[in-house]
């Protein structure tokens, strides 16, 4: 499926020289956002998966309907202060400040298979992030799945010897 014209592409958005990819008309459409979950539920389904993992807000978009879909369950990464039992943290930079991202400690056994999930990657910090809070409790990230890839940013490179898949490339 063409899923680029579902994407609706906002210059100058959140600030000014940022061409920010809205994927909520995607997620309007019935048809092209489940034809995009099976997609990676596809992917997903060889890899022996026992866990779903997506950063907030749009992670959990992607990775709730797969988790359902596989029948596995699904541990969200939120922003400081949003989990309320004991997390483990991780901080990491962002173009302008930082940002600490969280899971609860008993989010993941050791061992457990984990398929990490986005909307989209940028410069790759988020989903870098996700991934050491996940291999910090003893996961194996053994997928990474996005809707849109803006190759431009290089995110890429933060994610060798992993196994990613995209749906969309800009
Ligand atoms: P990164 O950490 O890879 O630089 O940025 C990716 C994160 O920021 C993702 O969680 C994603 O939801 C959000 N993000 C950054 N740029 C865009 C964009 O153009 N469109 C959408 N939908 N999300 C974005």
């Amino acid at each position: 499926m063409d899923y680029k014209q579902y994407i609706e592409i906002v210059e100058d958005y959140p600030k000014e020289g940022i061409s920010f990819k809205d994927i909520t008309p995607l997620m309007n459409n019935g048809e092209a956002f489940k034809s995009a979950i099976d997609e990676i539920v596809q992917f997903a389904k060889e890899k022996k998966i026992d866990l779903v993992v997506g950063p907030e807000a749009r992670g959990f978009i992607i990775g709730c309907p797969v988790s359902y879909a596989l029948g596995v369950g699904f541990a969200p990464v939120r922003k400081e202060g949003k989990l309320p039992r004991e997390v483990i943290k991780v901080d990491y930079g962002l173009e302008y400040g930082r940002n600490v991202l969280t899971i609860h400690k008993d989010a993941i056994k050791p061992g457990q298979r984990v398929l990490v999930t986005d909307d989209l990657l940028a410069t790759g910090g988020t989903i870098e992030a996700t991934i050491k809070l996940v291999e910090e409790l003893g996961g194996i990230v053994v997928g990474c799945a996005f809707l849109v890839e803006l190759s431009y940013l290089d995110g890429m490179d933060k994610l060798k010897g992993y196994d990613v898949l995209t749906l969309m490339s800009y």
